[in-house]
């Protein structure tokens, strides 16, 4: 089968991208959401997430190759793959929601015209394909012809374009030769490399070896794959907070002991950053998906209960060298820089940094904070609970303390100089780690971050 038209149901941070970056690819796209209003954005030429190179790729394929649509209806009968990237949110249980999925599969069924193949973009449990084959058998009123295809997505909001063009590997969960041969046919333009020698390509990222590998397996190991992954690597930064709370008990070091243990190529750096934990839309519902899933199999996977405790303790740790550092936090004025729940996105889903804001704020701390790219999304979180800066400068002028709770790039190369003198008391606390203890000692800061000593000021070292 020629693939020639894609449908990719959802417009959210997977299923915008993967629409975008298939019309890159030289197919003719139909991304379709149940949210009209966003479609009616996307097509006045909105772009409503912060992406790199996602606005350029809009601007290239948008009402050419690209279309938005609120007819998944008209999508099913014109194209032959439908990618599901709809939300599949945690339950109170930590189980993942998958109401939006099965809704999919039910309007794909009752307006199925063919053979199609219905692939899984959107993170599922295990068992999930079968589940959409049910549903489409119970629904479709004829004999219908379709495959349920596993493949699930790794990209990472902020570089979200790049990782989708450069994957380290895709990963297709195919039951029948059928289905698996038209994914590979799709995804050729990456696993061949082609794509990589067109001359308007978006740059490929520091480190790319060779067009990517693609690995086939069942739906159900593919499904697997996905949860083992998200968990190992929240598992990871877990791990390196454990190992930082024991560096702060006996003074040593953990940007240190990371390096050191990064270093090993069995190990590698990434994902043994030390701070205030692990948020966003991923990791937190997809650890407790996979350990539902466990238990659901009879199996209790408590290595992840310990995963998600370290978490949430990180940042109640976090919470109390703010006390300690403050003494009494009510009506103390602190600045705020980074709201998402990382640097590069306007994602603030989970995030810890809006967590933390709540908690100060419950305490009677006056926040003024300032993000690059989160400011609209918080503000329709947070609302009149804190005050939104326009700079940097503006969250740090006559402050209390400043605090650093997100990784931007921005927030790694302050003018320390500057903010020394617009603080009010001479603290900054940094749960990212973003500086060395000696630069901020030589700028008269008081600095105190994660899994290292904190620096005191010299004029204040007998009080502590
Ligand atoms: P999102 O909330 O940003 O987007 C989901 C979109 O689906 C929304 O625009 C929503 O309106 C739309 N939608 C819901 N029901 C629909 C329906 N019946 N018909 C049409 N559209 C519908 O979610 P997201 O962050 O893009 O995540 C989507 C999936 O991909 C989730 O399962 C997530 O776990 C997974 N995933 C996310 C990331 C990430 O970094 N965000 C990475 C890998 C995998």
């Amino acid at each position: 089968m020629k693939v020639n038209k894609i449908a990719v149901v959802g417009s959210g941070y997977v299923g915008l991208v993967a629409a975008a970056c298939f019309a890159e690819l030289g197919y003719s796209v139909v991304c379709v959401d149940n949210d009209l209003e966003r479609v009616a954005a996307l097509n006045r030429g909105e772009v409503p997430i912060h992406e790199q190179f996602l606005p350029e790729l809009l601007e290239r394929h948008r009402n050419h190759r690209l279309h938005f649509s609120g007819s998944l209806a008209e999508a099913v009968q014109s194209c032959s793959i439908i990618f599901v990237a709809v939300g599949t949110p945690p339950k109170d249980n930590g189980e993942a929601d998958l109401s939006y999925v099965e809704s999919v599969a039910r309007e794909i069924a009752q307006n199925i015209n063919g053979y199609k193949v219905i692939v899984e973009k959107s993170t599922v449990p295990v068992y999930t394909s079968n589940w959409i084959r049910r549903v489409m058998l119970l629904t479709a009123q004829a004999e219908c012809e379709f495959d349920v295809v596993s493949n699930p997505e790794f990209l990472r909001e902020g570089t979200a374009v790049t990782d989708f063009l450069y994957p380290d590997r895709i990963v297709v969960g195919a039951d029948t030769p059928r289905a698996a041969k038209i994914l590979r046919d799709l995804y050729s333009p990456l696993t061949s490399g082609s794509y990589y020698g067109s001359l308007d390509k978006i740059p490929e990222p520091d480190g790319i070896t060779g067009p990517p590998p693609m690995i086939v397996t069942t739906a159900k190991s593919a499904e697997l794959i996905k949860h083992a992954s998200n968990a190992f690597l929240a598992m990871k930064i877990s791990f390196i907070n454990a190992v930082a709370n024991i560096c702060e008990e006996v003074g040593a070091d953990i940007e240190q002991v990371a390096e050191g243990v990064g270093s090993d190529s069995r190990i590698g750096p990434r994902f043994l950053r030390a701070g205030i934990g692990y948020g966003g839309s991923c990791f937190p519902k997809d650890v407790a998906a996979f350990r539902a899933v466990a238990l659901e199999c009879g199996y209790e996977f408590g290595l992840l209960d310990e995963v998600m405790k370290i978490n949430e303790t990180q940042r109640q740790r976090f919470m109390k060298k703010i006390r300690t550092a403050l003494w009494t936090l009510k009506g103390k004025k602190l600045g705020v820089l980074g709201l998402a729940f990382k640097g590069r996105t306007d994602d603030i889903r989970e995030s810890p940094a809006i967590a933390l804001v709540e908690e100060l704020v419950a305490e009677g701390a006056c926040v003024t904070a300032y993000d690059p790219a989160a400011m609209t999304r918080a503000q329709e979180a947070l609302g009149t609970r804190i005050k939104f800066a326009e700079s940097i400068s503006q969250a740090a002028e006559g402050a209390d303390a400043l605090l650093i709770l997100t990784d931007w790039d921005e927030f790694a190369s302050l003018d320390l100089s500057q903010i020394r003198k617009q603080l009010r008391y001479p603290i900054v606390l940094d749960g990212r780690n973003l500086y060395s203890l000696e630069e901020m000692e030589a700028h008269g800061l008081m600095y105190v971050s994660v899994g290292r000593r904190a620096s005191a000021l010299k004029q204040l070292a007998k009080v502590g």
